[in-house]
């Protein structure tokens, strides 16, 4: 077994860390400050655009898609230690390396189910970084975590389809530039099987009858830079029926298929986060002293960061091997994997994370630090993309399916 990157990996860490150190992390304080200036804290800041221009010259563009047509052609296994250092920096390193979710899981859809029309019309865009989407799934009425439950209707009319139904929590949907939202629905609501019920459909933001309602916080934080959570209320949102993604009853499937990349990208980023609690955990202890020595010199901080650093480790390993299944026996192989690590990394960052504020005494939970906001942004992944509980009952259910 060899735990070496490989040449490739090694070569675009290198430069990836180098434009981090250049760029990114002196990019935090500026991206601040500029929206504090701007008409509407939904704008991209100025800062935002230089680093996405800065990125593309550097190749450092489209990472996360394995599709050599669209994206870098990188394996899962490449790309994971690349996600892991934009996550030290989420609120800015992967919008400027257009790898930022919703739109990295949108634009996968598009390479996979959509048509060649659809494809130049929306995804050209997105691969360019000229436009944001949305992914409007969760509804506020029922528990969504649960897809069949959904009831935002598409209804076919003639040559449309018309749209009627609430979403919220929907990612990047506040942002004006943010044009496409693919939008999930039931456009066969009494069909006999519950999982070709749904569809997806391409909704462009200014069809009459899309009402971006109001952003929806994360523990009072609003996620500026993602482009907030909307509530997105559609009224008789009529579209062409062309904009069916795939066919009628395709939904559920590609909600799936749309989750696992999703899943893996999401536990590399929290890696990466954890990483930085460690630094700025280790930098602020050995920094200040408190009854006569530094904190660092207290034992059950040492205990903190020691746990921290076996935990980092372990996660990597289950999240690098994971990485690894997809890319060789796939995402239905990877199941299990892609469960464990939606279950595991999520709930031990929030942890190294809680650990890292408290060192940080009230820095910790201000706004001086990221720690906070880290944290809340932890704290939404035990929920968003599938909430713990429901992975831990589909990953126990497949585990005792074995013994009876
Ligand atoms: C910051 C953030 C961003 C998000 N972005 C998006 C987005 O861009 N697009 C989008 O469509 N959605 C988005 N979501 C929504 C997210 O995906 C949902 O919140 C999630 O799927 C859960 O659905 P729900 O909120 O309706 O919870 P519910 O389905 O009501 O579940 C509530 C709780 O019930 C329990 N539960 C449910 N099922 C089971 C079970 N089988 N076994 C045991 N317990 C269970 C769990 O504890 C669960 O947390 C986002 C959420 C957040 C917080």
């Amino acid at each position: 077994m060899d735990f070496a990157f490989d040449a490739r990996t090694e070569e675009l860490r290198a430069r990836l860390l180098a434009f981090m150190d250049e760029h990114v992390y002196p990019a935090e304080q500026i991206e601040h400050e500029q929206r504090a200036q701007l008409a509407s804290p939904w704008d991209t800041p100025a800062i935002i655009e230089e680093l996405k221009a800065e990125a593309r010259k550097q190749g450092l563009w489209n990472l996360f898609l394995p599709d050599s047509e669209h994206g870098a052609g990188l394996t899962n296994l490449q790309y994971a230690p690349l996600a892991e250092i934009t996550g030290r920096s989420p609120n800015l390193a992967p919008t400027a390396l257009n790898c930022a979710a919703p739109d990295t899981g949108n634009m996968e859809v598009l390479a996979q189910f959509a048509d060649d029309e659809q494809k130049k019309q929306w995804l050209e865009p997105l691969l360019a970084g000229e436009i944001r989407s949305a992914f409007a799934m969760t509804e506020p009425e029922v528990a969504s975590s649960d897809a069949t439950n959904i009831r935002t209707r598409i209804e076919r009319d003639g040559d449309d389809y018309v749209i009627n139904g609430r979403k919220w929590y929907i990612s990047g949907a506040m942002n004006p530039n943010c044009r496409i939202f693919i939008v999930m629905g039931k456009t066969d609501p009494d069909g006999e099987d519950v999982r070709r019920q749904q569809s997806m459909i391409l909704v462009p933001r200014d069809t009459p009858g899309v009402e971006v309602r109001r952003a929806m916080q994360v523990y009072g934080y609003e996620d500026h830079s993602h482009g907030g959570h909307a509530e997105v209320v559609f009224h008789d949102v009529r579209v062409p029926a062309s904009n069916l993604i795939d066919e009628e009853g395709s939904g559920f499937a590609i909600a799936q298929a749309r989750l696992g990349p999703g899943r893996i990208h999401h536990c590399m980023r929290l890696i990466g986060m954890a990483e930085r609690a460690i630094e700025l955990m280790c930098r602020r202890a050995v920094s200040r002293e408190a009854f006569g020595k530094a904190i660092a010199q207290q034992g059950v901080v040492q205990n903190w960061i020691a746990d921290a650093r076996v935990t980092v480790e372990q996660l990597r390993l289950l999240v690098l091997k994971t990485a690894w299944l997809m890319d060789t026996v796939g995402n239905r192989g990877a199941h299990t994997e892609i469960q464990a690590i939606k279950i595991a990394t999520p709930r031990a960052v929030v942890d190294i994370l809680d650990k890292a504020v408290q060192v940080h005494g009230a820095g910790g939970v201000s706004q001086d630090f990221p720690l906070a906001e880290l944290w809340a942004a932890a704290r939404t992944l035990k929920l968003a993309d599938g909430p713990d509980e429901v992975h831990q009952r589909s990953l126990a259910r497949r585990e005792l399916k074995r013994y009876v």
